[in-house]
């Protein structure tokens, strides 16, 4: 059965359309649902039982199954889910000094294939549904017991491979009646699928659009992410520049920094030239190691150095400060542990 945390405003209004119903009945589904969080379609006062029977026919009040949440000395969780399917997921739930902020998962596993990546080793099995997703914050801000007022989609998974999905997420928990998330405290992140950024563009709501770059020119990218096979470089900063122009807003360029790899001063040089006039900001990402990769995190001097060198150059950029060190942050990592457990037993 469906669950009822797929739909968005619109869907709804097509399926009361569809029933006979009222259109403003999806506004008070909304409210229902993720204000109010009901767990029941019993607690629904103000509409017709003919009307609740139907929602029950329908659809499900369903949720996700927390196998393990881990908390960091520094208070982020980390929570790993299962899926009705029996798919593991995760989450990260971070305490930020402007509030709660969650990143989320939106695919089982991810095709992109960068080489530094842990999600990238587990094959993508599916797409996540957008219940899925929705259920990630809703069964954290429960668990926790805070209110998350940010997201991140920077799980495990390429978003905009599951575009329809994490748009219409997006659309969910920004809905004014409902978890009330504000577009600018969204932020969805991308390792560059040139059609979906253009497309994202016309998107209706004013979500901040990040793009993992990790490199300086196409050899580079082309070594640590096949994507820079199918959508070169050029053509990623055409689409950004296209992006920008069109939104009138600022993107975050994502730059991890490898050891030995992209990291050299020439290379933040060439950086500099790349991005050269461009309406974005830099966000330098200290490397976690994976324990199966060959890959280094840079010495804390290079890091200081190709901050340095952007900086003279005048690019807009920051160092992103380290969360939950000692909790397996990397992307994928708690689940391929668990997967790893569970294989052996
Ligand atoms: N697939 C999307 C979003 C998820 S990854 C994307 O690639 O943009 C979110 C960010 O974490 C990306 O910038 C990704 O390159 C980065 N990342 C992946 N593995 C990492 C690691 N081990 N250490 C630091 N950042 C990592
Ligand atoms: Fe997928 Fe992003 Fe990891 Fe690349 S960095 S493998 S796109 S999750």
């Amino acid at each position: 059965m469906r669950s009822i945390y797929d739909l968005s405003e619109e869907d709804f209004k097509k399926y009361l359309e569809d029933m006979g119903e009222k259109p403003f009945r999806a506004r008070q589904l909304m409210e229902w649902i993720y204000r109010h969080k009901i767990s029941s379609f019993d607690e629904i006062t103000n509409m017709k039982k003919t009307f609740v029977e139907q929602l029950k026919k329908d659809f499900v009040i369903d949720s996700l199954e927390c196998v393990t949440m881990q908390k960091s000395s520094d208070g982020t969780r980390k929570f790993l889910f299962r899926l009705a399917d029996g798919n593991l997921i995760e989450s990260v739930l971070m305490n930020n000094d402007y509030g709660y902020s969650i990143c989320v998962t939106t695919q089982v596993g991810c095709n992109m294939g960068c080489v530094f990546c842990a999600s990238g080793m587990k094959k993508k099995l599916r797409n996540l549904n957008t219940s899925e997703i929705v259920l990630q914050l809703m069964t954290a801000e429960r668990l926790a017991e805070v209110k998350i007022t940010h997201i991140v989609i920077m799980g495990i998974g390429e978003p905009f491979d599951n575009y329809e999905n994490v748009t219409r997420f997006m659309k969910i928990v920004n809905h004014p009646l409902g978890l009330e998330i504000g577009a600018r405290h969204i932020t969805v992140s991308t390792s560059g699928l040139v059609p979906k950024i253009k497309e994202f563009a016309d998107f209706d709501l004013q979500v901040n659009l990040a793009i993992s770059l990790h490199a300086p020119n196409g050899t580079i990218r082309s070594e640590i992410m096949q994507v820079n096979k199918a959508y070169p470089i050029d053509e990623l900063i055409e689409a950004i520049k296209y992006y920008i122009a069109k939104t009138n807003r600022r993107v975050t360029i994502e730059y991890i920094l490898l050891r030995d790899i992209n990291d050299s001063r020439e290379q933040a040089n060439e950086l500099a030239d790349l991005l050269h006039g461009m309406n974005v900001y830099v966000n330098l990402i200290p490397y976690n190691e994976v324990l199966e990769k060959p890959y280094k995190r840079s010495t804390k001097e290079s890091m200081q150095a190709f901050f340095d060198q952007l900086k003279k150059r005048r690019i807009n950029v920051q160092l992103r400060r380290e969360q939950g060190g000692d909790i397996d942050a990397a992307c994928g990592q708690l689940r391929s542990k668990q997967m790893k457990k569970e294989e052996n037993n």
